[in-house]
C-alpha cells in the first residue's frame, strides 16, 4: 500500500469524454479503478470530461452510465447520482479552472500567449527542418507580465504552462515502475484555450485535486502528459496522487484496438449478445492474472483477489476467439435455465414460437456462442426452409439411394409414436439394417429437416419440429429425386 492510501480514503475515477459510444477500453479501465477503490474500502467515481466541444456527442454521456451499469461496475459519485464534489461535469466547472489558471499566472507558472496559428506553424516547420522536436519555443514567456495582462483584455490568446526548463520530472508508477522525463523536452502546454475552455491537462489536475482522487489509474497514452500534471500539482503546492498507467488493449496484430478495425463500443457487445459477466471476466484477464491461476471467475471473486502488483505491464491482446469461447461457456455453465431464458428474451425474433421456448432451449444451449445466435440456431423450427437438391448429393450417394433413404425414413417414422426414443430407434435401425453410411444418412436427414449442416442433435430436433413439418420436408425432398 502506498503512503497516500494509508492516510486517506482511496478514491479513484474514470474521466471519460462523451465523444462517442463508450469504448470497451473505458469498461476495462473502469473495472480496475473500481477494484482498486473497492479493495481499499474507498470510492470509485465518474467525472465527465466534456471540454472538447468540437468532439462532443449528444447522448454519449448517458451511454457511459448505461454501459457501466450493464457491466455491473457501480460508481459512488457522478453527474447522474450526485456527490459531495459536484458538479462532476467539466463544462459546469469553467469558473474554477479560470480561477486556478489566473493563480498560476500570478505565481509566474503560466503565461499568456498571443501567437497565431500561422506563427505556430512557421515555428513547427522550422523546428522540423532543423531536426528538433516540434514544441512551443516560449517566445511569449519573454513578454512583460503587465503588458501581457493588458493585451489579454483585448487580444485573442491562450494561457500556457511555464514548464521548468531544467531538471527532470519523475515518479514511481504503480504499474510501470520508475518513469522520468527531461523537463526541457516537455512542451509549455496550453492550459486555457482561446475559447476560454480549459484543456484536459489543467482540468484533470484541478478536478483530481478538488475531488480528492488519490490514485490516477488510466491508459498508458497519458504517460507523456503526466510530467505536465506533476508540474501543475507542484506549482499549486498540492499533494501529487499516485499514478498507475495501464497498457492499451491491442488487436491480435498488435495495433491499437480502435473503432476503425473493430466494433469496440460496449453497447455493441450488449447488442450482439455477450454476457456482461463473460466480458468482465475476459477484461479482468486482459489486465491482470489470478493468483490461483483461475481463468473463469466472477466479479466478486476478482474483487476478492485483485491486487495491483499482478497487473499486466505488456500490451494485452484482445482475442475475440477467447471472448467468444468464454461467452459460450458462461451461457452453457453459469446461467440457470430460467436466467438464460430471461437473457435471451430480447434476442428472440418476433415470429419465434414462445410456447416452444422450453423445449427448444435445451437443444440449442450448448451451441450458443452469443445470445443473438438464437435466431440462426432455431429459425428452421418456425420458418420455411429452402433445400437445394445439390446440397443433398454428397458422400457419393446417388439419386436412387437418396430417394430410397427418404422414402424408407418416411415410412419408418410413420410407425413411431413420435417420442424421442422411438424416433431414434427406428432411424437407427433403418440405417443399420441397410448398412447405409452413417455420416451420409444422418446428415441427409439433418439437411432435409433443417436446411443446415450444423444444428442441435438430430433426433431431438425432429421430435421438437413435429410430425407435420418433418413429413412435409421429407416429402418435399423426396420429390426432388422422383
Ligand atoms: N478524458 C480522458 C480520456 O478520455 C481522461 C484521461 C485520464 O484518465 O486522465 O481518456
Amino acid at each position: 500500500m502506498t503512503a497516500t492510501s494509508k492516510t486517506k480514503t482511496v478514491r479513484t475515477r474514470i474521466a471519460p469524454s462523451p465523444t462517442g459510444l463508450a469504448h470497451v477500453a473505458t469498461g476495462y479501465i473502469a473495472l480496475f479503478n473500481y477494484a482498486f477503490a473497492h479493495q481499499h474500502g474507498g470510492q470509485f467515481i465518474i467525472r465527465i470530461e466534456d471540454t472538447d466541444r468540437a468532439r462532443f456527442v449528444e447522448g454519449a454521456e448517458q451511454v457511459i452510465y448505461d454501459s457501466l451499469k450493464w457491466l455491473g461496475i457501480p460508481h459512488a459519485e457522478g453527474v447522474d447520482i450526485g456527490g459531495p464534489y459536484a458538479p462532476y461535469k467539466q463544462s459546469e466547472r469553467l469558473d474554477i479552472y479560470k480561477k486556478y489558471a489566473e493563480e498560476l499566472i500570478k505565481k509566474g507558472h503560466a503565461y499568456y500567449c498571443f501567437c497565431t496559428s500561422a506563427e505556430l506553424e512557421t515555428m513547427r516547420n522550422a523546428q522540423q527542418k532543423a531536426g528538433k522536436l516540434p514544441m512551443y519555443d516560449g517566445r511569449c514567456k519573454q513578454l512583460d507580465p503587465k503588458v501581457a495582462q493588458e493585451r489579454a483584455q483585448k487580444e485573442k490568446h491562450v494561457i500556457r504552462l511555464h514548464m521548468p526548463d531544467e531538471g527532470k520530472t519523475e515518479w514511481e508508477d504503480l504499474i510501470r515502475g520508475h518513469i522520468e522525463f527531461e523537463n526541457a523536452l516537455v512542451d509549455d502546454q496550453v492550459l486555457i484555450k482561446s475559447d476560454g475552455f480549459p484543456t484536459y491537462h489543467l482540468a484533470v489536475v484541478v478536478d483530481d485535486y478538488l475531488m480528492k482522487i488519490t490514485h490516477v489509474m488510466r491508459g498508458e497514452e497519458w504517460i507523456s502528459s503526466t510530467p505536465k500534471h506533476i508540474a501543475l500539482y507542484t506549482m499549486f503546492g498540492w499533494e501529487i496522487p499516485q499514478f498507475a498507467h495501464m497498457p492499451l488493449l491491442r488487436n491480435p496484430d498488435h495495433s491499437k484496438l480502435s473503432k476503425r478495425k473493430n466494433d469496440v463500443s460496449l453497447i455493441s457487445y450488449m447488442k450482439k449478445g455477450y454476457l456482461p459477466e463473460a466480458l468482465v471476466n475476459f477484461l479482468c484477464l486482459l489486465g491482470w492474472s489470478h493468483p490461483e491461476h483461475e481463468e473463469v471467475f466472477d466479479l466478486q471473486n476478482f474483487l476478492k483477489h485483485y491486487a495491483i502488483d499482478r497487473m499486466q505491464k505488456t500490451a494485452p491482446v484482445f482475442d475475440f476467439n477467447k471472448l467468444n469461447w468464454m461467452n459460450g461457456l458462461y451461457i452453457r455453465e453459469k446461467l440457470s435455465a430460467a436466467e438464460l431464458k430471461k437473457r435471451l428474451e430480447p434476442f428472440l425474433p418476433s415470429d419465434f414460437p414462445k410456447k416452444k421456448f422450453d423445449t427448444i432451449l435445451p437443444l440449442i444451449r450448448d451451441r450458443l456462442v452469443l445470445l443473438a445466435d438464437v435466431e440462426s440456431l432455431t429459425d428452421f423450427f418456425y420458418r420455411d426452409i429452402v433445400v437445394d437438391k445439390k446440397a443433398l448429393q454428397f458422400k457419393k450417394a446417388d439419386d436412387a439411394l437418396i430417394a430410397q433413404q427418404l422414402l424408407s425414413s418416411i415410412e419408418a417414422l410413420k410407425k413411431t409414436d413420435w417420442t424421442l426414443q422411438s424416433i431414434e430407434a427406428v432411424l437407427r435401425s433403418l440405417q443399420e439394417k441397410n448398412d447405409w453410411n452413417k455420416g451420409q444418412y444422418f446428415m441427409l436427414l439433418r439437411i432435409v429437416v433443417t436446411g443446415k449442416t450444423a444444428t442441435p442433435p438430430l433426433f431431438e430436433t425432429i421430435e421438437v419440429l413435429g410430425k407435420e413439418k418433418t413429413f412435409q420436408r421429407l416429402e418435399k425432398a423426396r420429390s426432388l429425386f422422383a
